[in-house]
């Protein structure tokens, strides 16, 4: 499908049996600097635009796969509960609600939410704020997933990172018995999808496999955020442990590249999923839409 930036659904495309719709929370922008680490803006502004502030327009994707039994929302985006000097810094839409409707998804519907990771700009809408002030869950009828060590982790609220971790999002869930926590290193969500963690980005990181029949996609969240980072060293100013980034993109590609996965991209509104390939350098790169 051909893509406007404008347009609610980024994506709609079948592995195996299953449906999997990309929506979005709209774009957002933030520093290219800090997307690339320390990969000189000479060459990362040949890949993304920077505009006078230096930033980047990024995608906030949310994959819902509906596998027949189960209807799963990997990321819930920004969300509404910004303070109005936040938003005016990432310049988010709150689009997430109008992007599913669109799609032909009601939030009742769904089952199933899965957080890769609970940084502010991939659970945002866990939760919705209210116009009394309340806090309630955007998917009344979902069970909620989230691993352990990133609950932990945003609890500490360390000097580095605590400023990306919005308790709103997640602790009322927790208190309510309505969000699992995911201990280990594996886990199955529900026939056809599970998650594995992929650290770097940080500690507890997970990506989302989707199986069905022989195809096979997966959600690599903020271990490859967008089509730009696919060099295995163009690794984020954010990355908690850039090294182990490294490690972690190689061992992905030694499946997603020779078993030909979809790879759905969290932060890349104008390529949500495609399929990666290495170009005659040895370098991964997109080789197809999808
Ligand atoms: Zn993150």
């Amino acid at each position: 499908m051909h893509l406007t930036d404008s347009d609610l659904v980024r994506g709609r495309t079948q592995v195996g049996d299953f449906e999997v719709t990309v929506c979005t929370d709209g774009a957002y922008k933030l520093d290219g600097g800090a997307m690339f680490g320390v990969v000189p803006k000479t060459l990362w502004e040949k890949r993304a635009a920077a505009d006078a502030q230096n930033r980047i327009l990024l995608g906030l994707n949310t994959v819902v796969v509906r596998t027949g039994k189960h209807t799963v929302v990997i990321e819930t985006g920004i969300g509404n509960k910004q303070p109005a000097k936040m938003r005016a810094i990432f310049e988010n839409q709150e689009l997430l609600p109008a992007s599913l409707a669109a799609a032909g998804i009601a939030v009742e519907e769904v089952d199933i939410v899965v957080n890769t990771h609970l940084h502010f700009d991939h659970c945002g809408w866990n939760t919705t704020l209210q116009p009394d002030g309340s806090v309630t869950p955007t998917f009344p009828n979902a069970r909620y997933f989230a691993h352990r060590g990133e609950v932990e982790h945003g609890h500490l609220q360390l000097e580095r990172d605590g400023v990306s971790y919005l308790s709103p999002n997640y602790d009322p869930l927790i208190e309510s018995g309505q969000m699992t926590l995911v201990e280990g290193h594996e886990m199955a969500i529900c026939p056809g999808v599970r998650v594995e963690v992929f650290p770097g980005h940080t500690a507890q990181m997970m990506g989302v496999h989707i199986e069905s029949g022989r195809e096979h996609a997966c959600y690599i969240s903020d271990l490859i955020p967008t089509s730009a980072h696919l060099d295995t060293t163009w690794v984020m100013g954010y990355d908690l442990d850039p090294l182990e980034t490294i490690v972690q993109r190689k061992r992905f590609y030694q499946r997603a590249i020779p078993e030909k996965w979809l790879v759905l991209f969290t932060h890349d509104h104008r390529t949500p999923m495609a399929r990666i390939g290495l170009n005659e350098k040895g370098k991964p790169v997109v080789v197809g839409p999808e």
